[in-house]
């Protein structure tokens, strides 16, 4: 039975040497959960990177079947950990018990997709330019490239994903597909849910013969621990998922070091959706409905969170906002995953209700917890928006703020103005689509993903998944934190010139022993 230490798990040491200790908190309660954690030392968090340091060098030329058999054996392990992580998970997030083994499954499906890349292989992106003694002036030597992996990398585990982000999300399964070791920090709100996946992972690397210290798990509450691993010099990379506060101080941070390094912080957005004239005339009712399930679900706490919509001023909007207000009136939004999170939804929604310029259309249920908060919805118009910069940005909560716009030039205006997001989301006609084109132009540059007739929730893990954009919304425009691109945040490229057949990496063998696709002198082959 996997038991909660509170321990950090270096390598195969469970350990805490610290005197500071918290709790996990239970959102619904406000009481604090069974096991005392530690905060970890600077000599603790030393002492992970080092052994991921020792681990890099084996790990990194484990074979791709023995790098996939990992990672599908650590999906096991989580799915081994039973009731045990589903009830304290949902203990720890007031996540209901649906939405945990929900949560469960996308990460083991994760974890089994990164497999499936590895496995394939052709990720590395092997690039061979033959050599042309003959060439004239001068012969052309024998030119390869393929993708390596960084080295010890750290992650930061996000609260409002306990499982799909966090200990063995995203970020740590492209990491380890990528062939690099991994420090994680568990996020302080559910330390119970990350010690027991970071059992699992642990577990998995002994079963599969995988050096100690491929991956480690240090906790804490302050920000101490985060700032011991972002500047630790042998730490290559960092993936997180949080506020832009946090995101941004990490990656300042990281460019502050002797060497820099590279933080992949996916730091969320307001998701704009506009409605353009002829949906809101043909579908007003049923966007509205579907607005307000996108608004409030999981208590709004996603990154796609649609918090800013732009109407046209046709009389359906009117409409729209009725339903969307009636709708929003029926909902019990919910509990926040933290006090800190629900204060900053409540100081956040307060913000915008005493703004002048701001209607407040609707306020929706409220549960009978410390941490509930009632979905909201606000209204305002383009030019009181155009003149707040601040009424765009996050409020991480189940709110969003509709902008009445009089006309075509105003809707791209606002597009326009934007920051960099997430996502977009369009709703519109066939005649729409075709007469607001220039719409796409300037969101192309704005977001990371473009919807059409949709809700930006729900981030779906695949092959062309895009969960990123420019800043503010990310800090690494040119990524994705979700999908299988996502491995490539983890690599680099190396070249490899005149090598002897004998030294060079398998897959830049000239049998192709991996049968992967490869590049080769221009033509992409197996
Ligand atoms: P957070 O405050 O950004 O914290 C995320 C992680 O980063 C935690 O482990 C935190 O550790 C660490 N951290 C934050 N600032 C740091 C710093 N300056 N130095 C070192 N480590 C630092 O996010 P959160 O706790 O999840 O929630 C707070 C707010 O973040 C929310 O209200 C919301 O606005 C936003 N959020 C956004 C998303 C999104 O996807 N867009 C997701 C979750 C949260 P410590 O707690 O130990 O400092």
């Amino acid at each position: 039975m996997p038991a909660i230490t509170g321990n950090h798990l270096i390598g195969n040491q469970k350990l805490a040497t610290s005197t500071a200790t918290f709790t996990a908190i239970n959102p619904k309660t406000g009481t604090p959960l069974p096991a005392m954690f530690y905060e970890a030392t600077e000599k603790e968090v030393d002492q992970a990177v080092q052994l991921a340091e020792k681990a890099f060098p084996i790990y990194s030329q484990k074979s791709p079947d023995e790098i996939a058999t990992f990672l599908e054996q650590i999906a096991e392990e989580i799915l081994n950990l039973g009731d045990t992580l589903v009830e304290r998970a949902m203990a720890e997030t007031a996540l209901p018990q649906g939405r945990i083994q929900g949560e469960r499954g996308r990460t083991m499906n994760q974890l089994k997709l990164f497999a499936s890349v590895v496995r394939e292989g052709s990720w590395v992106d092997a690039r061979i330019d033959n050599a042309e003694p003959d060439r004239q002036p001068f012969p052309k030597a024998d030119i390869r490239q393929m993708q390596r992996p960084l080295g010890p990398v750290g992650v930061f585990g996000a609260s409002n994903f306990p499982l799909a982000f966090s200990v063995a999300g995203g970020d740590t399964a492209s990491a380890l597909a990528a062939g690099c070791t991994v420090v994680i920090k568990g996020h302080p709100a559910h330390p119970g849910t990350s010690e027991l996946v970071g059992q699992a992972i642990i577990q998995a690397a002994n079963k599969t013969g995988m050096p100690e210290g491929v991956c480690s798990l240090v906790q804490g509450r302050t920000n101490d621990v985060g700032e011991y691993l972002v500047k630790h010099p042998l730490i290559h990379a960092i993936g997180f998922t949080g506020s832009y506060r946090g995101g941004k101080a990490l990656f300042d941070l990281a460019n502050q070091r002797p060497n820099p390094i590279p933080v992949y912080a996916e730091m969320g957005s307001t998701n704009p959706v506009f409605i353009l004239p002829n949906a809101m005339k043909e579908r007003s009712e049923e966007i509205a409905n579907g607005l307000a399930g996108s608004v409030t679900l999981g208590v709004g706490q996603f990154c796609t969170n649609p918090g800013i919509v732009f109407l046209p001023k046709i009389p359906q909007s009117d409409n729209f906002q009725q339903v969307l207000a009636d709708n929003i009136k029926t909902i019990t939004a919910g509990t926040m995953l933290t006090a800190g999170i629900k204060n900053a939804f409540n100081q956040g929604a307060a913000n915008l209700k005493n703004s002048a310029g701001i209607q407040t259309i609707a306020a929706g249920k409220m549960e009978a917890t410390p941490n509930a908060v009632a979905a909201t919805i606000f209204t305002t118009n383009f030019e009181a928006f155009s003149k707040e910069a601040d009424w765009a940005e996050e409020v991480f909560g189940p709110s969003s703020l509709l902008i009445n716009t009089s006309n075509k030039a105003q809707l791209l205006q606002a597009a326009k103005d934007l920051a960099g997001h997430l996502t977009a989301t369009i709703h519109g006609t066939e005649e729409d689509l075709a007469n607001y084109q220039d719409l796409f132009a300037i969101l192309e540059r704005k977001v990371g993903r473009i919807l059409i007739n949709g809700f930006p929730t729900g981030v779906e893990v695949c092959h062309s998944m895009v969960h990123g954009g420019p800043f503010p919304a990310t800090t690494a425009p040119q990524t994705t934190s979700v999908g299988t691109n996502a491995i490539k945040r983890f690599a680099r490229p190396v070249c490899y010139q005149n090598f002897p057949a004998s030294l060079l990496p398998i897959a830049l063998q000239d049998e192709n022993p991996l049968n992967i696709w490869r590049l080769v002198d221009g033509e992409i082959k197996k």
